[in-house]
């Protein structure tokens, strides 16, 4: 029998990936193999930026039970000598932003997460996707919807999986109100709001340089109501109308929003009434209603703990941490070809970005867009 190590090896070979479509009938048995054997397997990842964000995910796969921190991709060699001493990191799963490229001879590594700044998301995912890893890339996953849809296309030409940091999709309180709608406990959903912001301090970080950010709060924080709506409401929007206010102009530059109240219009009727700001802190909240009932997130999708009410009382979920049980949820997509209750590809966010142009586009023109 094939030994694990060496199956992977003739799959990545074959150049099909562990859930990718069988081409001849030799490798979808072995395929099937392969299926078997990860199903207790683990995601061997490899984390790109370590930043804030970055050491956060890096901490929390530390208790997962499917997917392991194995290697790392930075421009900053003490912190990689920090990262190997801390996570037991080798020396050979250690890249830079020059040579990472050369991660495609490494058996040893099956994804990449990408946590460097929005506007090289793009980029970055496609070059790992060159490399023939499979990609969970952070949200925003690009800057608009055209670079999204590129991103998508880039990884299903090189055969991988593209997956975004969708924490929430993940999250218990969340995942009980999403069945309690399906459930049609709430009645015909008439109304959903969507609070999204905090107060954001240093003025020279990225988040605030259009270059690398894209845009302001609604790309940084503002998604959260669009996503969080789209899965609270479980439709796609028709239309968006948008209103831009800014009282600071020095600190928040042309291309940086810094508060825009947004409305975003559904088939059934619905509309959503949303919020995304820089401007102050401790702004997350989620209220979905329907006819029969309500739903109160607050906070709806900060790290947590999520606190919620429903019309019959508080909500009893577990409390988990976000990112390791992403983890282990992402490795089950990508390792065993498992479908999540609310999807976290690369065509989820492209609808996101979608909406974000509409929302921007809105702004400019002081008019509805249709989408
Ligand atoms: P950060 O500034 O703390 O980290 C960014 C990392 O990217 C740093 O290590 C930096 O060195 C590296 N980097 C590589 N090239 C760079 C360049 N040219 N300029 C600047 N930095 C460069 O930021 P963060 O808070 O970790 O955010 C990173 C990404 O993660 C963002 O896309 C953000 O939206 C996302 N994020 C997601 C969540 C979530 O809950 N899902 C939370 C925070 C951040």
């Amino acid at each position: 029998m094939m030994k694990i190590g060496s199956r992977r090896a003739f799959i990545q070979k074959m150049g099909v990936t562990a859930i990718g479509a069988p081409l001849l009938s030799n490798v979808s048995d072995l395929m099937a193999m392969q299926k078997m054997h990860d199903a207790a397997g683990t995601l061997r990842v490899a984390i790109m930026g370590l930043g804030s964000y970055g050491t956060r995910v890096a901490k929390a796969m530390q208790t997962c039970e499917r997917a392991k921190l194995v290697g790392v991709i930075s421009g900053t060699p003490s912190k990689i000598a920090e990262w190997q001493k801390t996570y037991d990191i080798p020396e050979k799963n250690c890249y830079n932003y020059n040579n990472y490229g050369d991660i495609k001879d490494n058996p040893d590594i099956d994804a990449v997460y990408v946590i460097t700044p929005n506007a090289l998301h793009a980029p970055h995912t496609i070059g790992v996707a060159q490399a023939g890893k499979h990609v969970i890339c952070e949200k925003p996953m690009a800057i608009n919807a055209k670079e999204g849809e590129g991103m998508v296309a880039a990884c299903r030409a090189a055969n991988v999986k593209l997956l975004v940091g969708y924490r929430m999709h993940f999250e218990p309180h969340t995942l009980e109100v999403i069945r309690m709608r399906k459930a049609n406990e709430f009645g015909k959903i008439m109304f959903f709001q969507g609070q999204s912001g905090f107060r954001i301090g240093n003025p020279d970080q990225w988040r605030l340089n259009y270059d690398l950010s894209g845009g302001g709060s609604m790309m940084d924080i503002g998604i959260y109501s669009i996503n969080g709506a789209r899965y609270m409401i479980g439709e796609e929007p028709i239309w968006v109308t948008a209103q831009e206010t800014k009282t600071d102009p020095v600190k928040f530059k042309k291309g940086i929003d810094e508060t825009i109240q947004f409305q975003m219009g559904f088939p059934s009727g619905v509309v959503a009434s949303c919020l995304s700001t820089y401007a102050v802190s401790h702004l997350d909240r989620f209220y979905l209603n329907g006819v029969d009932g309500f739903a109160e997130m607050q906070p709806s999708t900060g790290y947590g703990p999520i606190k919620a009410r429903t019309h019959l009382g508080r909500m009893d979920q577990p409390i988990v941490t976000h990112q390791t049980v992403q983890m282990d949820e992402m490795a089950k997509i990508i390792l065993d070809g498992n479908s999540p209750e609310v999807p976290v590809d690369g065509e989820e966010a492209v609808k996101d970005l979608r909406i974000i142009d509409a929302i921007y586009k809105a702004v400019k023109k002081g008019k509805k867009v249709m989408l």
